[in-house]
């Protein structure tokens, strides 16, 4: 992947951390505001910690956005910012002298938002922030505790119970959806080849040693074909290896068009294609093969109307042959002969 882009996907991946953080942080904490709020109103406390709680929870996570999206280390820097966030709700436990459900509640969501997103490590460190302005902040407060709550407190605390662990579900949910899409992704890249689509070599010779071994249980017929482009390198060099890669494309295209559901096509190497075809025995591979060879012969690969041919050799399975390579050499030994001969033929190996 060009380093650009890569960068690019990086950043993307960078700034959608910290749009995700953000939302959630503007949620939880202008809910938790509610709940805090409703203690520090029934105790009556002064505009100190009123302004302070307003900016904890109102305008904090503004900045705490404009400050990751600015930094030159954003994840390490909302890694940070989320610590803040945990240590703020110490602050705001021993403020409410650990009136029970608030607390509970808030010791609980910024817990459980850490682990989610930095792991139980980041969680443990996180709650000993915590735990750690709690209990100086209580310290300064001479160690005030009032842990019951009331009935107003109670209701002022249902939306942060109910709305944000919702919050969470989807944001995990949205997240583990990404997650099983780019393994799926990954999968798929590793299986297949990009250029054409088709099966990798690796991939497709395992698709040959399942039919092998179907052979070597069952005794079933099976057909193994080898494509190689002729002339190919005489392409790249007089057309350019664009035009090349395009007539590899294109000639996958017309081979993937040709065979059966049950055959398996792969890409072995750079010009050279494998078909295994179960459930088939080399007279009928011959009419196959030789309506693909025929299709290629007469395909415009280019506008201008660059035409190549293809050499086929292919083998029927039989029990002489005990391992993939047995079976691959065979067919092999077709496609070399079909290329002594002249090229744009078949030969059975
Ligand atoms: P032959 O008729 O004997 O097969 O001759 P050839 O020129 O096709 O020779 P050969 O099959 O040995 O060489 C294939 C060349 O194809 C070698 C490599 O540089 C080129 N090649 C392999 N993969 C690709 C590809 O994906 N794109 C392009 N443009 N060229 C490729
Ligand atoms: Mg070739």
């Amino acid at each position: 992947m060009p380093l650009e882009r890569a960068n690019r996907i990086d950043e993307q991946t960078r700034s959608r951390f910290g749009f995700r953080t953000y939302r959630m942080r503007v949620l939880g904490l202008g809910l938790g505001t509610i709940c805090v709020g409703a203690v520090l109103h029934e105790h009556g406390d002064g505009p100190g910690l009123w302004l302070l709680l307003l900016f904890n929870g109102l305008v904090w996570p503004h900045l705490a956005y404009w400050r990751v999206r600015r930094s030159a280390d954003p994840i390490n820097d909302e890694y940070r910012n989320l610590t803040f966030d945990a240590a703020m709700g110490g602050f705001w436990v021993a403020a409410m002298r650990f009136d029970a459900l608030p607390s509970a509640l808030l010791a609980v969501m910024l817990t459980m938002d850490k682990v989610i997103i930095g792991g139980p490590r980041f969680g443990a460190r996180t709650l000993g922030a915590m735990a750690l302005t709690c209990l100086a902040a209580s310290a300064a407060w001479g160690f005030a505790f009032e842990p019951r709550t009331s009935y107003p407190v109670v209701l002022a605390c249902l939306p942060f119970l109910a709305i944000y662990p919702m919050a969470i579900g989807f944001a995990t949910h949205a997240i583990s959806r990404k997650a099983q899409q780019h393994k799926d992704l990954l999968e798929k890249m590793a299986r297949f080849d990009a250029a054409t689509g088709l099966m990798n070599r690796q991939q497709w010779l395992y698709a040959v040693s399942v039919e092998l071994n179907r052979y070597q249980r069952a005794r079933r017929p099976a057909v193994l074909v080898l494509i190689d482009i002729d002339h190919f390198k005489q392409i790249n060099d007089t057309r350019g290896h664009t035009i090349g890669d395009g007539v590899v494309e294109e000639f996958a295209r017309l081979m993937k068009a040709c065979l059966r559901d049950a055959d398996t096509g792969g890409r072995y190497g750079g010009d050279e294609f494998g078909i295994v075809m179960p459930e088939t025995q080399w007279e009928d591979a011959i009419v196959a093969a030789e309506r693909l060879r025929r299709q290629v012969a007469a395909y415009a690969f280019t506008r201008d109307g660059l035409r190549c041919t293809v050499s086929i050799g292919l083998a029927e399975i039989s029990p002489s042959m005990a391992t993939v390579s047995d079976w691959i050499d065979a067919a092999d030994r077709g496609l070399y002969q079909a290329k002594r001969k002249g090229r744009d033929c078949i030969v059975v190996g």
